[in-house]
């Protein structure tokens, strides 16, 4: 197969639209690439032989020969590749943090800039939704019946690999939509949602039982319904609180209750928050927090700021996420944390900060933050967005009798718990990380339920 023969140099970059105009609405803002320009940007791919951009995809998607397939046109080549380690192809294409995983360690980079392995992976999810989706085998039917608690993506993951597997599988949440964070953590500016919900659909496609409405709080009920065997992919739904004073004042909001509350107005489920011409604090570094300072910012928010502990080297969100928030025009107030938060009549007026130093590094590897003393500074705002990060429902996860180590499920190799018959996965045992981790600790844990309930 001839690809490649002319060395193509430098990165395709995507179309975008202007900082002033993403901002009036929540719409996707890069363009996605035209064949060709797919077909040019795949061919600049080296096919290292031991490629190291595997090795950082927690999917271990053989992305070598997805790229080659996709330099060589062979569309549907591409398509099963993507698929067949990961069903959530597409949703990962919008959203991994590639400029950590796959495309840092791509060796292309060294020549000129890392190869756009995200942006080929939308073009293959793009090419798939317009010509159907890639179909598996399914095993014949076990008689085995699983039960999964969450439908975000660890839990669709396992429940899709294990429907694939030949069993009955019903997938429990308590929101109105399946998706957790797909849906109400990712706005569309991301990416459009038809990208989450075709995928959902596909997942559904195999037979997988999604019961939304429905919160399960104790595994004896399931067990007594007749399931063998119960993933626990719960994530986290409740907010790390900042503890200071001022916090139950009104205008203080968690990020991800926020977003969500944002995003069930979206889809048409009460009211978007009024924004107009407010001044926001959003408190925290990391992608969370990013997110929360752009969706206020479409909002109509006339100031928005992110109040971040550390220097910029230390921040955890991604570069392209910064990137857009400073184009976007958010203002970025580093080394600083806040001390309280200031109302008048009951509501947020203002957020008092401290400026910090940077110490010795700390157990996360990063430089400890110290207050400066005497260094406080008051900042006037009309809401603040606390984006410091989740922690599991503890009152859920007491209620379930397995072992919890650290706030969090405990799981040996297999992703089993100490409970017989009762795995978990996903935020809930990793304390938060990115979809495709998600969607491999799923397909991981999913395996291992297969081999236990063929063990029985
Ligand atoms: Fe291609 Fe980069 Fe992976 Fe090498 S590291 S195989 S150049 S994508």
């Amino acid at each position: 197969m001839s690809v490649g023969r002319i060395m193509p140099m430098g990165r395709l970059k995507a179309k975008e639209l202007s900082p002033a105009e993403r901002v009036k609405g929540f719409i996707p803002y890069v363009e996605d690439y035209t064949l060709d320009q797919a077909v040019y940007e795949a061919s600049r791919c080296l096919w290292c032989h031991d490629p190291p951009c595997v090795t950082k995809c927690p999917a271990g998607i053989m992305i070598p020969e997805f790229l080659f397939a996709l330099a060589s046109r062979d569309l549907r080549t591409a398509a099963k590749i993507l698929r067949e380690s990961n069903v959530f192809a597409g949703v990962c294409g919008y959203v991994c943090p590639v400029e950590k995983l796959c495309e840092s360690a791509c060796v292309r980079k060294d020549l000129d800039e890392p190869v756009a392995i995200s942006m080929l992976q939308r073009f293959i999810y793009l090419y798939e939704k317009e010509n159907g989706f890639i179909a598996f085998e399914k095993a014949p039917a076990t008689g085995k019946k699983v039960a999964v608690i969450g439908a975000g993506p660890a839990g669709l993951a396992a429940a899709y690999e294990l429907a694939k597997r030949g069993h009955d599988v019903t997938v429990f949440d308590y929101m109105e939509e399946p998706g957790g964070l797909l849906l109400y953590g990712i706005l569309p500016y991301k990416y459009d949602w038809s990208v989450p919900l075709t995928e959902i659909e596909y997942v559904r496609g195999y037979g997988v039982k999604i019961v939304t409405g429905r919160k399960i709080d104790s595994l004896d009920v399931l067990f007594k319904e007749g399931y063998q065997a119960v993933f626990i992919a719960s994530g986290l739904t409740k907010p790390r609180k900042l503890n200071v004073p001022g916090e139950d004042l009104e205008g203080v909001f968690y990020a991800l209750d926020f977003l969500a509350h944002v995003a069930k107005a979206l889809r048409g489920t009460g009211s978007l928050p009024d924004f107009k011409g407010k001044r926001v604090a959003v408190i925290g570094g990391g992608d969370t927090a990013v997110d929360s300072a752009l969706t206020a910012l479409r909002l109509g928010a006339e100031r928005v700021y992110i109040i971040y502990r550390r220097s910029l080297e230390e921040m955890p969100a991604v570069p392209a996420g910064r990137k857009q928030a400073r184009e976007e025009g958010i203002e970025f107030i580093l080394l600083a944390a806040p001390t309280r938060i200031i109302g008048e009549n009951g509501k947020v007026k203002a957020i008092e900060c401290i400026r910090m130093k940077l110490g010795a590094p700390d157990a996360s590897g990063r430089r400890r933050p110290e207050p400066i003393p005497g260094s406080e500074f008051t900042l006037d705002v009309d809401v603040v967005l606390v984006a410091i990060g989740q922690v599991p429902d503890e009152e859920f996860l007491s209620k379930l009798g397995v072992a919890i180590e650290k706030g969090l499920i405990k799981v040996d190799e297999k992703m089993q718990t100490s409970r017989e018959g009762v795995f978990a996965g996903g935020d809930v045992v990793n304390g938060g990380d990115t979809v495709v981790r998600a969607v491999s600790d799923g397909l991981k844990a999913a395996q291992a339920i297969d081999e236990y309930l063929k063990g029985r």
